[in-house]
């Protein structure tokens, strides 16, 4: 089950379960879409996967299985991660 995490890792932007800008990864590295698109160029820099969009936790079953509050801000040095990113970024997500 997703941990629904409530912001973007990488600058912190509020990331909440109706948010349509939150991307994760197959590990749920959580980015807002101008991270994960602009500056990762849909390159996890963790785990050089594709992100894709978040889905919506529905309202009634949010009551049941509330989203994670715990906040994971692990903002990337943008040199370090540009070598995992050109490396990656033109190879399909299958491929990689
Ligand atoms: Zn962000
Ligand atoms: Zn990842």
């Amino acid at each position: 089950m997703l941990e629904i995490r409530p912001n973007c890792e990488h600058c912190g932007k509020e990331l909440p379960n109706e948010s349509t800008e939150a991307m994760i990864c197959s590990f749920e590295c959580t980015y807002c879409e101008y991270c994960a698109l602009n500056l990762f160029k849909n390159v996890c820099p963790s785990c050089h996967g594709n992100f894709t969009k978040r889905p919506i936790r529905p309202k009634d079953e949010v009551k049941k299985y509330p989203p994670s509050t715990a906040r994971v801000f692990k903002p990337k040095d943008l040199e370090n991660v540009k070598q995992i990113i050109e490396k990656y970024k033109n190879i399909d997500p299958a491929n990689r």
